[in-house]
């Protein structure tokens, strides 16, 4: 079985972390101890996300670039175009630029009210990810990132919209796409059918979210379209107050999670990290990674 085999077997498999920019001098502290701990396993990149409409574009730039130059690993920065203009958005590419940091994650991000809120473009703005992957090759030679969703993004009307719409993405010049968490392999099969069905041959990279606080995945799950199935949410009934097993637990289904992926050939993963190491290194060091 392909998930036995030993770390120098599979070279090819490879992995990206994400974080989310600290808001706080205590929060900046454990960022920093987790980017440290997984640094070491040499990431392909890690990447930053950048809070709701630009709220935190100066954090992001600030610890994208720290990441390279304290630990030598690239990272990625996201960029949403959302509620601002073409120009707004193409200052913050060049600030990246003059950072030295040449990927970037791209996305249209969603409306101040939230996820499930119809999404309005600026006038001025970028109309959707594509047109801002689009904007970004215009301005640069950056690694380009873009989202995909193995169950549809929530507003979207049919999946002929949905595969259009990311294949539209790669049309525009985007390097790969990296999923949105989700926790049936089935669905992720089901949708690289459809993806490779419509002649897209881009890599899609799986993205994984260990369930740390069964509760707050859960709840991020439901804001972002996610299904939880029902076996696993059985896994943690009655965890609640027991954080130490729920953190077993997790370790048990994600690696159930990415494993079956690695049987079926996914070279490639995301983890979703949520600025805390343990279960990623954990995983990591299952999928043979070891600190360099
Ligand atoms: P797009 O690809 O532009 O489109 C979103 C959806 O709209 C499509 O999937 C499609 O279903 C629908 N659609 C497109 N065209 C049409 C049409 N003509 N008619 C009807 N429907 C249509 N958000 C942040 O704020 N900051 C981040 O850092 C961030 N990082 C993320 C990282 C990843 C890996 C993922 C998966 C998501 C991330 N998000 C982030 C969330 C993202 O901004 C939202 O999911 C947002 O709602 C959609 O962004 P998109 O880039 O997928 O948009």
């Amino acid at each position: 079985r392909p998930s036995r085999l030993s770390a120098q077997d599979r070279p090819e498999l490879q992995i990206s972390f994400e974080f989310f920019p600290p808001k706080t001098d205590a929060m900046e502290e454990k960022f920093w101890d987790s980017i440290n701990k997984l640094a070491p396993l040499k990431p392909r990149f890690v990447s930053v996300t950048y809070g709701a409409g630009g709220s935190t574009r100066e954090r992001t730039l600030r610890m994208v670039s720290r990441i390279t130059s304290d630990t030598g690993v690239e990272a990625a920065a996201h960029l949403t175009c959302v509620g601002a203009t073409q120009a707004e958005v193409d200052d913050v590419v060049r600030g990246y630029q003059s950072a030295g940091v040449n990927r970037i994650v791209a996305l249209r991000g969603d409306p101040p009210e939230g996820v499930g809120q119809p999404f309005v473009a600026h006038p001025d703005g970028y109309a959707n990810a594509a047109e801002l992957v689009t904007g970004i090759r215009k301005l640069g030679d950056f690694d380009i990132s873009v989202a995909a969703y193995v169950e549809r993004h929530p507003q979207s009307p049919n999946w002929d919209v949905e595969i259009d719409n990311l294949k539209r993405k790669f049309d525009a010049g985007a390097n790969r796409a990296i999923t949105q968490m989700f926790f049936d392999n089935e669905d992720y099969f089901r949708f690289m059918d459809r993806v490779r069905g419509a002649g897209i041959t881009a890599e899609i990279v799986p993205g994984i979210q260990p369930i740390h606080s069964f509760k707050q995945i859960a709840n991020f799950a439901s804001r972002c379209g996610t299904s939880m199935p029902a076996w696993i949410a059985e896994r943690f009934v009655g965890l609640e107050d027991d954080p130490e097993t729920q953190v077993l637990v997790a370790a048990a289904v994600a690696s159930e999670q990415v494993f079956e992926l690695v049987d079926a050939g996914v070279t490639r993963f995301h983890f979703y990290t949520l600025n805390r190491s343990n279960l990623v290194l954990a995983l990591a060091r299952l999928l043979g990674r070891r600190p360099e």
